[in-house]
């Protein structure tokens, strides 16, 4: 007996990954429905790097101010107002949110609110009613994960801290990864006194240490309280603040966001009805083509623990819905996959950082600059930029490209291409460069580094 089913793919999560899976499927003619607990979109849209980005530029204006009167701008005062910001950022998100509804509908994708549950490998309920699908695609996200001090409670995480009632003033910043350093710029830009706490050595962990080191040495320029080897072991409330007892001494701060990382959303998802098996890590353990052990359900995008990254996601989305719904098995290349970090100054990388080329026992030439931008000669500003090549010195390609400075998330991207179709320094060396920009530093670095 052939048994009905209602979908051919039910997708749980309506995130990056899965609104692509699902609006992707659906164009190939498949039956499709969503289930989505809050706001389509999800992280990256809704608390994540939409409203991340907007903020950044929100920040960016009051260096741009200050530098502004190199140039013979004259004003005689500026002032921020947090709720317009926060204000229009919501508005923004909002007409993001329509706009997804409007994608996911066109191609016939049924939108299901509510809590989405695995009640078996082709069952999902929602509430009260239960539906049957062929295959079922998770894709349900991480959730900040904070550790268990004494008052934790009154730390916010990076879901809350767009929504802020009032600025906050002095702000407490713990991790020492993306959403903690690039917050730490954004209020620090934006006004407040910022002290961004890492318990390790040097932050941002993973990548180039000389760019991490140069970037500590810019924060810290531009009068973020950068405290490495320090901890925070408990938060207490006062009448308006939080005192937070450090390994240094106990502060007040109006405000303390937690940023130690996330966890897969897997709670209350009914994993147990199932036979999906999870890594060490405790992320959803999928194979090259996001199947898990259940052969009827998968899993893609920052669930999965690879890189938890927007166009990853949507990169795992779209090569799912072509092997399963478009006739062609296709699998997502994770080799030279460009990042940047925004914070201020900008990292912008792709490929392997000096440590992970020696490691893999490559020969490394590296090449280095760090100069002064042209714009910082008449800006006042003593920001400083730095560009780094890791090259293979038997076979001349380029294994990893590194910068911290202004627009290096930009200036990656396009060198995101360069590394994928195989680049040599040569091929470096023989293109000509923009004049006067700072990418044109990337083609004409011609001395290796001692
Ligand atoms: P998500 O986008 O998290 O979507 C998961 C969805 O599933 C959510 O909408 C959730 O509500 C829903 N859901 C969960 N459980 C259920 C359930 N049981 N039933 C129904 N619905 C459910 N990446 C970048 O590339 N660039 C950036 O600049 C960037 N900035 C970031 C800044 C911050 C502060 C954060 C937190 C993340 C940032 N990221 C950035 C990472 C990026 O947001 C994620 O990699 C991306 O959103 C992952 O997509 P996803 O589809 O795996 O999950
Ligand atoms: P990360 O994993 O990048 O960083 C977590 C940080 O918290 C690390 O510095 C870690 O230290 C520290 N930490 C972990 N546990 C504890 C603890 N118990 N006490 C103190 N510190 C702790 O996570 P994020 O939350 O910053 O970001 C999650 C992911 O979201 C990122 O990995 C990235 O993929 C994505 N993202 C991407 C962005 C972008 O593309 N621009 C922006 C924001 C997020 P240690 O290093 O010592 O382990």
């Amino acid at each position: 007996m052939t048994r009905h089913f209602d979908y051919d793919l039910m997708v749980i999560g309506a995130g990056s990954g899965g609104v692509r899976a699902a609006r992707k499927s659906a164009e190939f003619g498949a039956r499709v429905a969503v289930v989505e607990e809050a706001a389509l979109g999800g992280t990256c849209v809704n608390v994540g790097c939409i409203p991340k980005k907007l903020y950044v530029y929100a920040s960016e204006y009051a260096a741009a101010w200050r530098e502004s009167a190199g140039f013979g701008w004259q004003a005689e005062s500026v002032s921020f107002d947090w709720s317009t910001l926060r204000d229009n950022k919501t508005k923004e998100i909002a007409r993001l949110n329509a706009i997804y509804e409007r994608l996911l509908e066109a191609p016939g994708v049924d939108i299901i609110e509510g809590h989405g549950t695995l009640a078996g490998p082709q069952e999902v309920t929602v509430g009260e009613t239960r539906y049957h699908a062929e295959k079922i695609l998770l894709a349900t996200g991480t959730w900040p994960a904070m550790p268990e001090i004494p008052g934790i409670e009154l730390a916010l995480t990076s879901n809350e801290v767009f929504d802020l009632d009032r600025f906050p003033e002095r702000l407490l910043i713990v991790g020492g990864g993306y959403i903690a350093t690039e917050f730490a710029s954004i209020f620090s830009g934006l006004g407040a006194n910022v002290v961004q706490s890492y318990r390790g050595e040097l932050f941002l962990r993973g990548f180039d240490h000389d760019i991490r080191q140069f970037l500590a040495e810019e924060m810290r320029k531009a009068g973020v309280d950068l405290r490495f080897n320090h901890h925070v072991t408990a938060l207490q409330s006062q009448s308006s603040s939080v005192l937070a007892h450090l390994s240094d001494g106990n502060e007040p701060f109006d405000a303390v966001l937690y940023a130690t990382g996330r966890k897969p959303n897997i709670a209350q998802l009914g994993l147990e009805q199932t036979g999906v098996t999870l890594t060490e890590a405790g992320y959803i353990k999928v194979d090259d083509a996001f199947q898990t052990a259940e052969p009827s359900i998968f899993a893609l995008g920052d669930m999965t623990g690879g890189w938890e990254l927007t166009p990853v996601a949507i990169g795992e989305a779209m090569a799912f819905a072509q092997t399963q719904f478009g006739g062609q098995a296709q699998t997502m290349d994770y080799h030279a996959i460009p990042t940047a970090v925004f914070s201020q100054p900008p990292i912008g990388t792709v490929g392997l950082t000096e440590e992970e080329a020696v490691a893999a026992g490559h020969q490394v030439t590296i090449f280095e600059s760090t100069f002064r931008p042209l714009k910082h000669t008449v800006s006042g500003s003593e920001e400083r930029t730095m560009m780094k090549l890791v090259v293979d010195a038997e076979s001349d390609r380029v294994l990893g490209a590194h910068m911290v400075g202004a627009d290096a998330g930009e200036i990656c991207q396009g060198l995101g291409i360069a590394l994928k179709m195989g680049a040599t320094k040569a091929d470096f060396d023989r293109t000509v460069g923009i004049h006067p920009t700072a990418a044109e530093e990337f083609v004409t670095m011609r001395a290796p580094r001692d």
